[in-house]
C-alpha cells in the first residue's frame, strides 16, 4: 500500500491529536486524563501498579495504540484486547516474547506487572503462517486505581491513514487484493472505483478498516475496541 505520513490519533480524554510519539508525551500531562486519573483515586477500593503501553504494528508503526492495563491483569487479556481491536480472523494461534521476534515466549497467564517494567518490549506474534507481528512496550507506570472496571483502558489510537483510490486520487474505503499483490499496484479503492472493478480472483475488493491486518488473510474488521 502506498506509503502515508505519520498518522495521528486522537487523545481520548481530551480530543486533542498528536502522532504516535507525541501522544505518549502528552498522555503524561494531559489535564482532562489527570482529572480522570484522580477521579478514580479518590473511589474507595484497592490500589496497585498501572501500566501505560505503546502498542505498533511492527512494520511502519502507523498503526497504534496507548492503553493503560492493570498489573494484575494477564497477557491473555491483552491477548484477546489485541484480537478484539486489530487482528482476528480466524483463531489463529498467538505468542508474547521478549528479546524480539525469535525472544524467549511469555507465557499468557503472566501478570502485567511481571513483566512490563519501565522499557521493556514484548514482541506479539499472531498466525504462524501469515504474520501480524505487533511491538508493545512499557512507556509509564504508576499506582493507583484502574480509571474503567475492565483490565485495559484505550487512551489513544491512530486514526485510520488516509489512502487514496489508485484510479481517481479520492478517499479509498476499499482493498483489492489482487491489484496489491499480483500487479504492485496500491490496490486502494473508492467505492465507486471499487464497483466497477475487473478484479476478481482474491474476491470482490475488501473493506480497509484501521488495522495492520488489513489484506492479510481476508481480514475485514471490525476492527473496533471489545470495551
Ligand atoms: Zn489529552
Ligand atoms: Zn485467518
Ligand atoms: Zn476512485
Ligand atoms: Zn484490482
Amino acid at each position: 500500500m502506498a506509503e502515508n505520513k505519520r498518522t495521528r490519533g486522537a487523545c481520548a480524554y481530551c480530543g486533542r491529536e498528536f502522532a504516535r510519539a507525541g501522544m505518549t508525551r502528552h498522555l503524561a500531562s494531559c489535564p482532562e486524563r489527570e482529572k480522570v486519573v484522580e477521579a478514580a483515586n479518590g473511589q474507595p477500593g484497592e490500589t496497585g501498579p498501572l501500566i501505560h503501553l505503546q502498542v505498533q504494528d511492527a512494520w511502519g508503526g502507523d498503526y497504534w495504540l496507548h492503553l493503560e492495563m492493570a498489573g494484575s491483569a494477564t497477557l491473555k487479556q491483552l491477548d484477546k484486547y489485541l484480537r478484539a481491536i486489530w487482528l482476528e480472523c480466524c483463531g489463529h494461534l498467538s505468542q508474547f516474547s521478549v528479546g524480539g521476534w525469535r525472544g524467549e515466549e511469555i507465557g499468557m497467564t503472566r501478570k502485567a506487572a511481571q513483566v512490563f517494567r519501565l522499557g521493556v518490549e514484548l514482541t506479539h506474534i499472531y498466525d504462524f503462517g501469515t504474520e501480524s507481528v505487533t511491538l508493545v512496550r512499557a512507556m509509564d507506570t504508576r499506582t493507583g486505581r484502574p480509571t474503567t472496571r475492565h483490565p485495559i483502558a484505550l487512551m489513544a489510537r491512530n486514526l485510520a491513514p488516509g489512502y487514496e483510490c489508485q484510479e481517481c486520487g479520492g478517499p479509498a474505503t476499499r482493498l483489492c487484493l489482487e491489484c496489491a499483490y499480483e500487479d504492485e499496484r496500491p490496490g486502494t479503492l473508492c467505492g465507486e472505483h471499487a464497483r466497477g472493478h475487473p478484479h476478481e480472483d482474491y474476491g470482490e475488493p475488501m473493506p480497509l478498516v484501521n488495522s495492520p491486518r488489513v489484506g492479510l488473510c481476508g481480514y475485514e474488521g471490525p476492527a473496533e475496541p471489545p470495551y
